[in-house]
């Protein structure tokens, strides 16, 4: 055994399939469906005498994504035809993009302290290809086209990325980014965010680039980074048995946590690209550029960064409500309507309440959010103190399914609390009149006591004052006593 120290060299392709309504060449809906062959047009399986058209959504996504990612936009570039041969292409040839990619140059900074700079290679547009169906308990594969055509942006990385960690980082940054910019819904599990990850190793401080493997089949980000465990460790043991790691496309299989070949360099393919006769180069105008770049939103790391500086959010605070644009914008709106209160103290409150209470109708598909302005109503009411915190919680309860205001609802269930000086100040001086002994004691230093008294004027108010109130005006009246 050698005891050279190894680091690891990483860089990912994430394709994303695009939320346009149509394919990328044809009119058929992108939309996944279920029964086979039902979204399948002469063009995307390409009859013969077919011509494809480009959907002038797929450029303005490409843009978006690019912009996203700090790439410079090609004002003209290329749609060139990919050729491989398997069953689920039944044109032969892929559609995609070789020499210029529509963005290049880009970079991701790593949403962690040290801020890592990933290089962005390229974004280019492609069509997805069908789908193979193996595993039906039969020797038969059957196929389904529904796919065929669906548009994809495919972003390809440097050779940045040094650890796992940071290689599941850098793909939830992108998934986040792409959910913000509305272009894929980010899906792994179900495909509609795949990843293929190329991996070499090499002793540390060195920067040579080593033979890299490729490892395809990767559907969740845990399994992107147990992959890549894996696979370099298993390099690491190749290199130092005086071996030479070989560049081969690997296949990750979940259920045995390991990797197996798929095909070597022997079997690459000559992918023959060439400009697609077809079609037209794809021509970005600068006006087309800037309308895209103006109606861009606010992206996750700004707008975190935004939560921290100017409402005075803790960094979990600002991280946990930029995670999805939806929630970091429900979040805003409901502090654009708290009115009575400074902005940082309305934003904290309405974080708190929020991350601690209304999430789950935000995040859960089919629950109905509470109207931001009527949860601003109701934390309006707890920070002047009409509501306790629980109080708070139940009327939230109720406000999803009765329409009325907060106050109404707080007033009819008995929850209104009362922390008006000039009611609570008189319920407090009879209680100390009577209570002489427990006065006594407390002045004695036996500060436990207040509680008792506490108690006490809470249950002359019946219940309903401001227990934060009661504490404080207790307090002043003993210190006072002691004069
Ligand atoms: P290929 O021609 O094999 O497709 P590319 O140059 O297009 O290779 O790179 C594909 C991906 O592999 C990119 O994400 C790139 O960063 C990464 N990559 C290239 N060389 C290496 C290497 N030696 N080790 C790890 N990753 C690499
Ligand atoms: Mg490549």
């Amino acid at each position: 055994m050698s005891d050279v120290k190894y680091e690891a060299v990483i860089g990912l392709e994430v394709h994303c399939q695009l939320l346009t309504d149509s394919k990328a060449f044809s009119p058929e809906a992108a939309m996944f469906v279920l029964e086979p062959n039902t979204q399948v047009d002469f063009v995307s399986v390409g009859y013969p005498g077919t011509l494809p058209v480009l959907n002038r959504r797929v450029v303005e996504y490409a843009v978006r994504f690019g912009l996203a990612t700090g790439c410079s936009i090609r004002s003209r570039s290329t749609l060139a035809r990919k050729h491989y041969f398997y069953p689920d292409l039944p044109k032969g040839y892929q559609i995609s993009q070789y020499e210029d990619p529509i963005c290049y140059d880009g970079e991701l900074v790593l949403p962690e302290e040290e801020q890592k700079r990933i290089r962005i290679k390229r974004i280019h547009i492609e069509e997805d290809a069908g789908k193979s169906i193996h595993d039906r308990g039969d020797r038969n594969t059957l196929l389904d086209f529904n796919r065929c055509g669906v548009p994809l942006l495919e972003l390809v990385t440097e050779p940045d990325i040094r650890s796992p960690a940071d290689a599941a980082a850098f793909v939830r940054s992108i998934r986040q980014i792409v959910r913000y910019l509305g272009i894929c819904d980010g899906n792994m599990e179900e495909g509609s965010l795949r990843c293929d990850a190329n991996v070499s190793v090499r002793p540390s401080n060195s920067d040579e680039l080593r033979t890299k493997t490729e490892i395809k089949n990767l559907n969740s980000i845990r399994h992107l980074e147990q992959a890549l465990e894996h696979e370099i460790a298993r390099q690491i043991n190749v290199w130092s048995a005086g071996e030479a790691v070989q560049q081969e496309t690997r296949l990750w299989n979940p259920d045995s946590s390991s990797t197996r070949v798929m095909r070597s360099k022997e079997m690459a393919h000559d992918y023959r690209y060439f400009p697609d006769p077809d079609l037209p180069p794809v021509v970005v105008a600068s006006d087309m550029l800037e309308a895209i770049r103006s109606g861009m939103c606010e992206l996750p790391d700004a707008r975190r960064r935004r939560f921290g500086q100017r409402l005075a959010l803790s960094d979990y605070d600002s991280a946990l409500l930029t995670e999805e644009k939806h929630v970091a914008d429900y979040f805003e709106n409901v502090v654009d309507h708290m009115e009575g209160h400074e902005l940082e103290i309305s934003a904290k409150a309405a974080a708190n309440f929020i991350m601690s209470t209304a999430l789950n109708d935000l995040t859960n598909e089919g629950a109905d959010p509470v109207a931001p302005d009527r949860v601003a109503a109701l934390l309006e009411l707890r920070l002047d103190g009409d509501l306790s915190s629980s109080a708070a919680i139940e009327v939230f309860e109720c406000m999803k399914t009765d329409p009325r205001l907060p106050g109404e609802l707080a007033e009819e269930m008995s929850l209104l609390q009362v922390s008006d000086v000039s009611v609570i100040v008189p319920l407090v001086d009879a209680v100390l009149t009577e209570h002489r002994p427990q006065v006594e004691q407390y002045l004695g230093g036996k500060h436990g006591v207040i509680g008792f008294l506490i108690g006490k004027v809470m249950k002359q108010s019946a219940g309903a004052a401001d227990p934060t109130v009661v504490r404080e005006l207790l307090i002043r009246k003993l210190e006072a006593l002691r004069t």
